[in-house]
C-alpha cells in the first residue's frame, strides 16, 4: 500500500477502495481463527486427486464435471450450475452481471466484508440495510429498501460475522415482496452448519423463483478454501450472464479434482461438520453461562458483542494465542477450530466479559 498518488489514471472510486484484508497471520503457536476456516487437515482422498495432475494443459473452462455432479445431488441440469473460483467469485460475477453505474444492490450490514467491495467494482452503489438489535436480517426492511434502481439483493445465511440464520418463513415472505425482476443472492456458504430446522435451506428452493440464485462454497464444510472453488444454482438465463463476466478458466484443475473426490468421501467430511457444529454449541453454551449476551450462530464461528472494547479484547485474545476477526466497534468473530483452542477461548472470554 502506498500513499502516493497513482501515475496513470485510474477509477478514483477503485483508488480509494481499501484491498480484501485477511486478518493478521497467526504466529505459529497460535490458533488461526480469523477466517472461519476448517481445521482438520485435508482428507488424503483429496490430496491424492490433485497430485498427479496435467498441470501443463488448462483447466475445463466450464468445470463441466463438476456440474453433472452437483445437477444430480440438486434435481437440476448442469446449466443451473456454475462453478466459481471460489463463491466470492460468483458473487463478483452475479453482482457485475446484474448492477453497472446507476444502480443499487441491498445487503443487510453487517455482513459478509466483501460485499461493498464488489459492488463498487461492478460501478454500483451499496444500500446496506442495519441488522436488527439481535444481529438477525431485517428482511421486511430490506425489502423497503428495494428502489427502482436495485437490480440485486444479497442475503446471507447464517450471517457472518454474527452467525444467526433467515428462517424459511422469514425468506418466503421476502420473496413474496421482492420484485421478480430483481436478483435475489442467497449466500449459503456456512450452510453444512446449520441444524436449526427453521432455517432457510436453499436447496429446496431450487426452480422455485426465477430471481433466485443459492450460492455454495466448498471452502469451509469442504475444508477446500486453499483450492478456491464454490458454486451457484439458478436459472440458467441468469447464470449465462454470470458465465460472461468470469475470468476465463478461473476455476483450476486442481479445484475440480478436489471437489469431485471431496464429494466421494462426503460422509466423512460432513461427520466432521457435525463435530464442529456440536464444539460451536458447547462454546456458545459456555460464553452464555459467563454472561455473554450471544446472537445464536448456526456458523462454524461466534460472535462476541464487544462494542467500544472490541480492539482491546482482540489484543486479549491474541496475547493468548487466538488469532479473532475484530470488528471495532462492533464485535469480534471467531472460528470453531482445533478442540485443543477451546479451552483458551473460553478462558480469555471469561475475563474480557468483565471489562464490559
Ligand atoms: N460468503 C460468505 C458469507 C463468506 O463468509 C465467505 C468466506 N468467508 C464467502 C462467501 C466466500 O467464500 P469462498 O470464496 O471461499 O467460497
Amino acid at each position: 500500500m502506498t500513499d502516493t498518488a497513482p501515475p496513470v489514471r485510474l477509477r478514483p472510486e477503485i483508488v480509494s477502495l481499501p484491498a480484501y484484508k485477511q486478518g493478521r497471520p497467526a504466529a505459529p503457536d497460535a490458533f488461526k481463527l480469523s477466517s472461519n476456516e476448517n481445521p482438520f487437515p485435508p482428507h488424503p482422498a483429496v490430496l491424492a486427486a490433485i497430485r498427479d495432475l496435467d498441470i501443463n494443459r488448462y483447466p475445463d473452462a466450464t468445470a463441466l464435471v463438476v456440474r453433472e455432479r452437483l445437477a444430480a445431488r440438486h434435481g437440476v441440469t448442469p446449466d443451473e450450475i456454475i462453478v466459481g473460483a471460489g463463491s466470492v467469485a460468483l458473487l463478483a460475477q452475479l453482482i457485475s452481471a446484474a448492477a453497472g453505474t446507476g444502480d443499487e444492490v441491498v445487503y443487510a450490514w453487517r455482513s459478509f466484508e466483501a460485499y461493498p467491495g464488489l459492488v463498487t467494482v461492478a460501478g454500483a452503489t451499496s444500500v446496506r440495510v442495519p441488522l436488527t438489535p439481535d444481529a438477525r436480517h431485517d428482511l421486511p426492511a430490506m425489502a423497503a429498501a428495494v428502489t427502482d434502481r436495485t437490480r440485486a439483493i444479497i442475503v446471507c445465511t447464517p450471517n457472518n460475522p454474527t452467525g444467526p440464520i433467515v428462517t424459511a418463513a422469514e425468506f418466503a415472505a421476502f420473496m413474496a415482496t421482492v420484485p421478480a425482476d430483481r436478483l435475489v443472492i442467497l449466500d449459503e456458504a456456512y450452510a453444512e452448519f446449520v441444524d436449526d430446522p427453521a432455517a432457510v435451506d436453499g436447496a429446496t428452493l431450487v426452480r422455485r423463483f426465477p430471481n433466485l440464485v443459492i450460492l455454495r462454497t466448498f471452502s469451509k464444510a469442504y475444508g477446500l478454501a486453499g483450492l478456491r472453488v464454490g458454486y451457484a444454482i439458478g436459472p440458467t438465463a441468469v447464470l449465462d450472464a454470470a458465465r460472461s463476466t468470469a475470468i476465463p478458466l478461473a476455476v483450476t484443475a486442481a479445484a475440480q479434482h478436489a471437489v469431485l473426490a471431496a464429494m466421494d468421501v462426503e460422509d466423512e467430511l460432513l461427520a466432521r461438520v457435525r463435530e464442529l457444529a456440536a464444539r460451536r454449541d458447547a462454546v456458545q453454551a459456555a460464553l452464555r453461562e459467563q454472561g455473554w449476551e450471544l446472537p445464536v450462530s448456526q456458523g462454524n464461528f461466534v460472535w462476541l458483542p464487544t462494542g467500544p472494547a472490541t480492539a482491546a479484547a482482540g489484543e486479549a485474545f491474541a496475547a493468548a494465542g487466538i488469532v479473532a476477526r475484530v470488528f471495532p466497534p462492533e464485535g469480534i468473530r471467531i472460528s470453531i477450530g482445533e478442540a485443543e483452542s477451546v479451552e483458551t477461548l473460553v478462558r480469555v472470554a471469561a475475563e474480557v466479559v468483565r471489562t464490559l
